[in-house]
């Protein structure tokens, strides 16, 4: 990428990943339109949003990416992950499973970038706390051990949600810059 002289632009693709419901698509809604969806199969349509954020008087374009529901059957393709800089990796805190499958997520990631990638694992529904099956520690000493930032938010209620974003974005900023 370009360095920063006055009037360039910044393009980012971001990616996110993580087993089928544990928020991805809300997650993208959420912080792309202020919009939360309760029923799960509106998913489909959109592959991308485009989010602009102001970094240093500059203007940074993330281009988040969402399944299309295929990670069900397992068939998330290269052509997903071609050229991303960024990665979230979602999980539900309230369903272990999903927690479980996070390093498999990661495994691919990694077989499918051939670049350093911001990497944020999320612990997503944290509303759902009364019903929580992953504790905070366990994510963080996870993502400890992977060398990936950590957060939990909540599309529901939009706790962090923002932040999770933003983050990943300064981190790829900061790398090229
Ligand atoms: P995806 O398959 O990973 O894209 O998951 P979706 O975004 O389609 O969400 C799956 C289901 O979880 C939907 O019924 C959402 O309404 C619900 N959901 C998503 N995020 C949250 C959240 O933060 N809290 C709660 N309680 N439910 C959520
Ligand atoms: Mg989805």
């Amino acid at each position: 990428m370009e360095d920063g002289e006055e009037g360039e632009e910044y393009l980012f693709k971001i990616v996110i990943i993580g087993d089928s419901a544990v928020g991805k698509s809300n997650l993208l809604s959420r912080y792309a339109r202020n919009e939360f969806n309760i029923n799960s199969k509106a998913t489909i349509g959109v592959e991308f949003q485009t989010q602009s954020v102001d970094i240093d008087g500059k203007e940074v374009k993330a281009q988040i990416w969402d399944t299309a529901g295929q990670e069900r059957f397992r068939a998330v393709t290269s052509a997903y992950y071609r050229g991303a800089v960024g990665a979230l990796i979602v999980y539900d805190i309230s369903r272990r499973t999903t927690f479980d499958s996070v390093s498999r997520w990661l495994q691919e990631l990694s077989t499918h970038s051939d670049t350093t990638i911001a990497r944020m694992l999320v612990g997503n529904k944290c509303d759902l706390d009364d019903i929580r099956e992953v504790s905070v520690e366990d994510g963080k000493s996870l993502a400890e051990a992977e060398g990936l930032f950590f957060i939990e938010t909540s599309a529901l209620d939009s706790t962090n949600v923002q932040k999770a974003f933003e983050i990943v974005i300064g981190d790829i900023y900061n790398n090229i810059s």
